[in-house]
């Protein structure tokens, strides 16, 4: 697979990306191919890559890190924007708004875990799960006599607790 250098002159993201792959950033930046090639690129330290990047005159509206953390809360291009012009106007505001998507991806990391304690399917992972027998509760475990058998919803398979 043929790789080449990148970067997003809007947020600054850089790195190898195949040369088939599309030129738009997650940010709705569009990447512009590096003058160098690959090999080139891996060797070069950060230091000369950031001074690549000014010799190029590109300079990032937001940093990578703040524009993926705002894009991994909203999943919303337009509150990237948004955000870069608050930064450019208000950088007190920006922080505070910043930390409070920080507040949210973290919120949303808890509710992950939280569910990656409930009971899964072995064979697909799906929490879709019913109990095969009488007397099983999800919460509880099962609460009767006799085997218990827990049946997943989505692919079907059955097995023992
Ligand atoms: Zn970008
Ligand atoms: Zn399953």
């Amino acid at each position: 697979m043929a790789l080449e250098a990148r970067i997003c002159p809007k947020c600054g993201s850089k790195g190898l990306v195949p040369i088939e792959a599309d030129e738009k950033c997650f940010c709705g930046g569009t990447k512009i191919v590096f003058n160098v090639t690959k090999d080139e690129y891996i060797k070069m330290s950060d230091y000369e890559r950031n001074q690549m990047i000014e010799e190029m005159d590109i300079h990032p509206l937001i940093s990578d890190d703040d524009a993926y953390l705002i894009y991994n809360v909203t999943h919303s291009t337009e509150i990237i924007d948004a955000m870069i012009e608050l930064k450019q106007k208000d950088i007190i505001e920006y922080g505070l708004k910043l930390s409070q998507f920080k507040n949210q991806l973290e919120q949303k990391h808890q509710i992950n875990q939280k569910e990656n304690n409930q009971v899964r399917c072995p064979r697909c992972g799906s929490t879709n799960i019913t109990a095969g027998q009488r007397g099983y509760s999800l919460l509880t475990g099962f609460v009767g006599s006799g085997s218990t058998v827990n049946r997943c919803a989505s692919c079907g398979h059955k097995w023992k607790p």
